[in-house]
């Protein structure tokens, strides 16, 4: 069994010793949005700072004998709505501040699509391209056992993120049921299906994405069948996204992962070639000797690429105040978290590119993990097209409530997604008032 299908990616960041952190860039959206539903300050109290921020080392046996001590994150920013729900990183540039700004935002995005769940998200400092299969299966026991308190069905549930997958979350699952001593599959999604995970949650993320870009197509008036798309990052979303679209009849001019960024403008590229390509190779380097694409010198020109549709789906800070004004497709559809900086949302706003932002866009994930709790509670598994359908009403119904606050508050589309979020975080906070 391979740890996942597609190898880890670790992008570049554009950021520069001016920007702004993700957390930083995470508070000044919610800012803004706080501002104009003119939120107390009570209100703002409640909400915005993390609940708990729990920081934790991890001894592994190396292969070679050795000990290597790894640091682990979690952090629960908010669980008036439900348990904390969100993934868990393995990347070497994790840090606390970007765990407290995905766990941040996964509290948005899980109010946006208005599912009953806070949010929550983990981290390890880890490159697992530098480990054996077992260094991984301990790296991943050891976090779980160290944070075996914080977790449970009903208290915080994790989920696969940046380079952890199936693989991961099975022994994950393993090691808290061994401890409980009980069979728990409901403390974590993104589990394989033989072992309670969902049919569909794998291409979740990008199948939500296409639901977004479809409903935004209408309304900008774009003919998907006709619509060129760059990708930044081939990971899970990201190749998913190019199959997906690419089934819509949309032609992918450029891709990209750690090992560069590929274009062919005339023809296109295949992503299942793409994806093939992956299946013998650590990386994209080398594509353009199997494939007929070129290779760009920058990778992150790519995001400068003239196209209709650009899914940034790989790491936070990519589109900032230096790139943006370069920055031109008609629609950004964000599959990774964090991907535009709060500086270049106003750059890019005033070229008209219409964001679909990460909390709204990339929710189809969260969603069908959602749907695997659901299953692993009831003991009862369910048809992949129950599946779409249900994360295809979610991700409609979502898209369309923050389109109508967008137009109804004269926001952009993130903040409008901030505006419902929050007014639903507030109320559930509100009602259920404080304790003692
Ligand atoms: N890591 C994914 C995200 O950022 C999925 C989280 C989940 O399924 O809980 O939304």
């Amino acid at each position: 069994m391979t740890q996942q299908k597609y190898p880890p990616r670790h992008m570049g960041t554009m950021m520069g010793p001016v920007d702004p952190s993700a957390f930083e860039n995470a508070l000044m959206q919610f800012e803004a949005a706080a501002k104009t539903m003119k939120l107390t300050d009570d209100q703002v109290a409640m909400i915005k700072e993390p609940r708990r921020t729990t920081e934790v080392k991890l001894p592994v046996r190396m292969d070679d004998g050795r000990i290597e001590v790894f640091q682990g994150f979690r952090v629960q920013h908010n669980i008036a709505r439900g348990p904390a729900k969100g993934g868990i990183r393995f990347h070497p540039d994790v840090s606390i501040d970007e765990v407290k700004a995905l766990a941040f935002w996964m509290t948005f995005k899980c109010a946006v699509v208005d599912i009953p769940m806070g949010g929550g998200k983990g981290g390890v400092v880890v490159d697992p391209s530098n480990l054996s299969l077992g260094e991984l299966e301990r790296v991943a026991r050891r976090y779980m056992a160290e944070m075996i308190d914080l977790f449970g069905p009903d208290r915080d549930i994790p989920a696969p993120d940046v380079n952890t997958g199936p693989m991961i979350m099975a022994w994950m699952m393993d090691t808290y049921s061994m401890h409980h001593r009980d069979n728990v599959p409901a403390v974590i999604t993104g589990k394989p299906l033989e072992l309670g995970g969902s049919r569909g949650r794998a291409s979740a993320t990008a199948q939500g994405m296409v639901f977004c870009v479809r409903e935004a197509a209408q309304k900008l008036k774009i003919d998907l069948k006709k619509a060129t798309v760059a990708v930044q990052g081939f990971g899970n979303a990201g190749s998913f996204a190019a199959k997906l679209l690419r089934e819509d009849g949309c032609k992918i001019v450029a891709i990209s992962d750690i090992g560069g960024a590929f274009h062919n403008r005339q023809q296109g590229i295949n992503p299942d070639e793409a994806i093939d390509f992956l299946r013998e190779h650590k990386n994209l380097k080398g594509f353009e000797r199997s494939a007929e694409v070129s290779r760009f010198d920058d990778p992150m020109v790519l995001l400068e690429e003239p196209v209709d549709i650009l899914i940034p789906a790989a790491l936070e800070n990519q589109i900032v105040k230096k790139n943006a004004p370069r920055v031109k497709p008609k629609i950004i559809a964000e599959c990774a978290n964090g991907p535009c900086t709060f500086d270049a949302d106003a750059i890019l706003e005033r070229n008209g590119v219409f964001i679909i932002p990460d909390i709204l866009c990339n929710a189809g994930g969260v969603t069908v993990s959602y749907f695997e709790w659901v299953q692993n509670r009831m003991g009862y598994y369910w048809e992949s097209e129950r599946v779409l359908s249900e994360l295809e009403r979610y991700m409609v119904k979502a898209f369309n409530d923050v389109y109508e606050t967008s137009k109804k508050y004269k926001v952009n589309m993130r903040i409008a997604a901030f505006i419902i979020a929050i007014e639903r975080v507030t109320r559930v906070s509100e009602l259920r008032g404080l304790y003692a």
